[in-house]
């Protein structure tokens, strides 16, 4: 009798996210990093959302803003439900303040302290979402993978990558993809193109 056999897919960072959220894909192509801005009274919001938090103005929108902050706290996981997390424990993450008012949680690379400034970044995870980092002021971005997240955990920018997109026929898919090819992209492909090369990056646009 033949023992089942049991697959393992491979594990990436969870994926649900709004659609208010994913817009934050651009910055991400970009290496920009932007966020919602409050046209009535100017406030940052993170996370994203459908009005803002001080005014409740429904009029916001995206636009570059400051990356510099000050790490608040940091905490460090021992325990995940998610099987990317659990694989990869312990991880850092923490809070950090910008001098925008708006505060982030992060992923934290190495060397980010709590008390000093960091510089934020938008970067794809494991699963293809925007998400933010943090990382030391004006240190070099050397990987050091002894411990997690490290910069091998996440992918800035698009350069030099062919780039598949979730979601094939939307004109969010057609604005992306310019955005890509302009940010440095060598091809945009659909999901049934992929051949598993290590320069290609899937990216969650849905
Ligand atoms: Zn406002």
């Amino acid at each position: 009798m033949n023992k089942p056999v049991s697959v393992i897919e491979p594990a990436t960072a969870p994926v649900a996210r709004s659609a208010t959220a994913s817009e934050l894909v651009r910055g991400a192509i970009q290496q920009k990093f932007i966020m919602q801005c409050c046209t009535q009274c100017a406030a940052v919001q993170y996370p994203p959302r459908e009005a803002c938090y001080q005014c409740l103005s429904v009029d916001l929108e995206w636009s570059e803003v400051e990356n510099k902050a000050q790490l608040l706290a940091s905490t460090l996981l021992h325990s995940s439900n998610e099987p990317y997390f659990a694989q990869r424990l312990p991880w850092h993450t923490g809070l950090a303040s910008s001098p925008t008012g708006a505060a982030f949680v992060c992923h934290l690379l190495p060397g980010c302290t709590v008390g000093n400034q960091v510089e934020l970044s938008l970067r794809f995870d494991s699963a293809g979402r925007a998400v933010v980092v943090a990382q030391p002021e004006g240190e070099a971005k050397d990987a050091d993978d002894s411990q997690h997240p490290n910069a091998e955990d996440f992918l800035w920018g698009v350069q030099g990558r062919v780039v598949i997109f979730d979601d094939v026929d939307s004109d969010r898919t057609e604005a992306a993809t310019q955005l890509a090819l302009a940010s440095g992209a060598v091809a945009v492909i659909g999901p049934d193109q992929a051949t598993g090369g290590a320069d290609e990056v899937m990216i969650r646009l849905g």
